[in-house]
């Protein structure tokens, strides 16, 4: 896969993709059809996304109507996962992978703080996603914002 590599972009050689097994919960519905239509990132303003829940986890939706607001976690299933240096199309200046939030990663996870518009049975509507329509959903959390970070001094206010 060195044909499409930008100039000095490294690739290397990052052995088979074995240390860890995910499970995707569900798959992500968005308006977006291909990976030059998707937004960088994702606006509260943005168009209505549904995350999908496959069965049995559904039933772990109970409570978040709680929060206004949430972070998703997903795969980016169509990424290239050897690339250390890049050289990002907006200014050609060539960095390392962990200075970037390209899709292009070792684990090419995504993350969007995402809007909750509303709850039906085994799907969630949101809006502030910036990801290909079949994304797989790797997990879903209330936003971390509703947490207090507690200083070094004092315990931390928990999520329940
Ligand atoms: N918001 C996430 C983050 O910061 O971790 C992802 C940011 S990444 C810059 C978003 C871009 O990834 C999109 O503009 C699109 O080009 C690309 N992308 C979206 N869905 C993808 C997928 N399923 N596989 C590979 N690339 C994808």
């Amino acid at each position: 896969m060195t044909e499409d590599l930008r100039e000095n972009e490294v690739a290397v050689a990052a052995g088979a993709p074995i240390d860890a097994a995910l499970r995707f919960i569900g798959v992500i519905r968005t308006p977006f059809t291909s990976r030059d239509l998707c937004p960088r990132q994702g606006r509260l303003d943005g168009p209505e996304c549904r995350l999908v829940l496959n069965a049995p986890w559904s039933a772990g939706l109970a409570g978040l109507d709680r929060y206004a607001f949430a972070d998703v976690l997903y795969w980016l299933h169509e990424s290239r996962r050897d690339l250390v240096l890049q050289s990002p199309r907006s200014d050609g200046v060539v960095r390392g992978v962990f200075s970037l939030r390209s899709p292009v990663r070792p684990n090419p996870i995504g993350l969007s703080k995402v809007a909750i518009v509303g709850i039906e049975g085994a799907e969630v509507i949101v809006r502030g996603l910036d990801c290909l329509d079949g994304t797989p959903l790797i997990d879903l959390k209330p936003d971390s914002c509703a947490y207090t970070v507690a200083a070094p001094d004092k315990p931390a206010d928990r999520a329940p």
